[in-house]
């Protein structure tokens, strides 16, 4: 079946005296080795969809399934497991300061628990794929935007994650650093596998790299489905 289902999710907020509705009866299903693009306005409710999938937040009603397992019937150790298996990227990268480019990548790991040795040689392994490996010893703040989302690609695959979740990720970038991060995203999918979802409000990045898209508008699913069934001219 597919690595994530979305099964008629409708989410709402009390705004005032109304009802908002975020997300209304949204079902997709997500295969593995997809790059899946959620595409919508601002307001459409990509990032409630988002927070739904790696369950900080809960739908009020329709179910979210991951690799078989319905999310709301987790216990805490499933679901940090599970959540391991959910790598992100975001727009404004997200990484440590404070840290050279090695460390922030052999932080997840050591949170996993591998020793120092090992996540080293691992992170070194990890700056390779990324095209980086000359840059480990520097700090983030002396790293273009393309260098530090290649430093959060890095990061976010550490721990061999099935899905890759990519939060407009490439919306600081300009166009031809993001052509060259998108490609990397694409050549990472066909290497080892892994499922991408690409959160945009880009079409362009859409038909640059994903095989299937939904498109959400005001909180509902307008369409979804391949990408050369939904672009492809008549
Ligand atoms: P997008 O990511 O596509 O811009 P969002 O998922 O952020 O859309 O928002 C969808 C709708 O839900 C918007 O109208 C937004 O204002 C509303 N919304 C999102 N989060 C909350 C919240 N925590 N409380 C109230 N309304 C919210
Ligand atoms: P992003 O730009 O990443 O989509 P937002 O700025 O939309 O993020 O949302 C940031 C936070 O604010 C989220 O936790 C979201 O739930 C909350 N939020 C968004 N819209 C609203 C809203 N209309 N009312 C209350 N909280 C909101």
């Amino acid at each position: 079946g597919p690595i994530i289902r979305i099964q008629d999710v409708t989410k709402t907020y009390s705004a005032d005296k109304s009802t908002l509705h975020a997300l209304k009866n949204v079902s997709l299903d997500i295969n593995k080795g997809d790059i899946y693009g959620i595409i919508g306005m601002s307001g459409a409710g990509k990032s409630t969809l988002v927070r739904c999938l790696n369950f900080l937040e809960t739908p009020t009603s329709g179910t979210v399934t991951v690799g078989g397992k319905d999310l709301s019937k987790l216990s805490e150790k499933e679901l940090r497991k599970t959540r391991m298996n959910i790598a992100m990227i975001f727009q404004h990268f997200n990484l440590l300061m404070q840290r050279n480019v090695i460390d922030n990548i052999c932080f997840p790991l050591t949170i996993a628990g591998m020793g120092k040795k090992e996540a080293r040689k691992r992170a070194e392994e990890l700056l390779q794929i990324v095209g980086l490996e000359d840059k480990a010893k520097v700090y983030p703040s002396q790293l273009s935007g393309g260098q530090k989302q290649r430093v959060a690609i890095a990061r976010a695959l550490a721990n061999n994650p099935e899905i890759l979740l990519c939060d407009e990720a490439t919306s600081a970038l300009d166009p031809q650093t993001t052509k060259s991060i998108l490609a990397l995203l694409k050549d990472i999918n066909a290497k080892y596998g892994i499922t991408i979802i690409i959160i945009t409000h880009e079409m362009s990045v859409v038909q640059e790299i994903c095989s299937h898209v939904a498109i959400l508008d005001n909180g509902s699913l307008a369409e979804s489905g391949r990408v050369i069934d939904i672009f492809s001219s008549p």
